[in-house]
């Protein structure tokens, strides 16, 4: 593990001269999507061995120069966030528990031997990469628009050879997002991956790591070759217990008012959405259960109507309600006659009037940028 540095970095601003216009940048607002655009500025910031953290930069977005032996490219060794600034309806920008970001960025920098960033120097990067491209920010309307901030940090030293790299990236870049899902909350259909595991124990497997999404695509491919939008991932030693989709934690409501969610067993990203739910729970008149959960336990839920609801969230799509769940030679479907995703809608009405400022910030969520 490398030490974090206690200086706080400062972003000297390089304005581009050649801004996107106003009618440009309305035009994208419009109809944003996810993860297609990208604003007109990045931050980057390198830290060395010997050096520490330093050069902080707000500049133009563009490529970076990056040498072929850079050992990310070879080794992996790479780590990165997500999260959204919001835009109030008086125009200022918020985002959402950034400390909870930034405190998963440093968990996942420990166990990838990259180097700390501190707290203050996340939050401050996020600030000063939003004030540059603030007209990026969309309005905040009924369409669940914001800006999605991409903090990440790589291995940019140019060395081939498995040990920590003394020289490394970090940088964030900013992209306009839409209401993921348009057209409200489409149920999805999530398949049972048995051959391929996301991690295992000891790994990597609650870092916030590239490496991690890799290993997800050949589970996600399986799952997209039965019908399926996104494929649930298991236990690796057993394939006994439920643990999650490859970017999102999972949650089960049950007829007796119970919300229950995989527990933090080292495996599963610790989500910051996961954590509010658990925290709201209770002012939804539920009761949290963080726990073990056998897949079988789903399976029999479903078909006997004791689970009531399944619900899929995270910071992009915020929460999504899972339709049906299928496997190799079977499958369940929660929506019978009548059916109704009462707590998904709830507990993601609630989370978006925090995050939009339409409701009252009772439990501090929210940091001005
Ligand atoms: N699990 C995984 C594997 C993820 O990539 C994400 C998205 N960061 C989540 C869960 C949800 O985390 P959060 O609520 O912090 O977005």
């Amino acid at each position: 593990t490398q030490s974090a540095a206690s200086s706080t970095l400062a972003f000297e601003v390089t304005r581009r001269d050649d801004v996107t216009p106003a009618d440009r940048i309305a035009a994208v607002l419009e109809n944003p999507g996810f993860g297609k655009t990208f604003t007109d500025h990045m931050v980057v910031a390198t830290w060395t061995a010997d050096g520490g953290w330093h050069d902080g930069q707000v500049r133009p977005y563009g490529p970076f120069q990056l040498d072929p032996a850079a050992a990310v490219l070879h080794y992996a060794q790479e780590i990165f966030e997500g999260m959204k600034a919001y835009r109030h309806a008086d125009g200022s920008i918020w985002t959402f528990r950034p400390e909870a970001n930034a405190a998963r960025f440093a968990r996942s920098a420990r166990r990838l031997a990259l180097p700390e960033l501190p707290e203050a120097d996340f939050i401050e990067s996020l600030r000063a990469l939003v004030s540059v491209d603030q007209d990026w920010v969309p309005a905040g309307d009924a369409g669940e628009k914001s800006l999605y901030l991409r903090p990440f940090m790589f291995a940019s030293e140019a060395f081939l050879g498995v040990r920590p790299a003394q020289q490394v990236t970090y940088s964030v870049i900013a992209s306009p997002a839409g209401a993921y899902f348009s057209g409200g909350l489409k149920p999805v259909t999530l398949w049972i991956s048995t051959d391929y595991a996301r991690a295992g124990a000891g790994g990597t497997g609650a870092a916030k790591c590239g490496g991690n999404y890799a290993s997800s695509l050949a589970g996600q491919l399986e799952g997209a070759e039965h019908g399926c939008d996104q494929a649930v991932f298991l236990d690796s030693s057993t394939h006994t217990y439920i643990e999650e989709l490859g970017g999102m934690n999972l949650f089960f409501v049950t007829k007796d008012g119970r919300i229950i969610t995989p527990e933090l067993t080292g495996t599963i990203l610790e989500g910051v959405t996961r954590s509010s739910i658990l925290e709201l729970a209770k002012e939804l008149d539920l009761t949290p259960e963080e726990r073990r959960i056998p897949i079988q336990e789903w399976k029999d839920g479903a078909a006997s109507g004791e689970i009531a609801e399944v619900f899929a969230c995270g910071t992009a799509a915020v929460i999504t309600p899972v339709g049906e769940l299928r496997w190799e030679g079977g499958s369940v479907d929660h929506r019978r006659e009548g059916h109704q995703d009462r707590v998904a809608e709830a507990i993601r009405a609630r989370l978006l009037d925090i995050q939009y400022g339409r409701a009252e910030d009772t439990h501090g969520w929210l940091t001005r940028l």
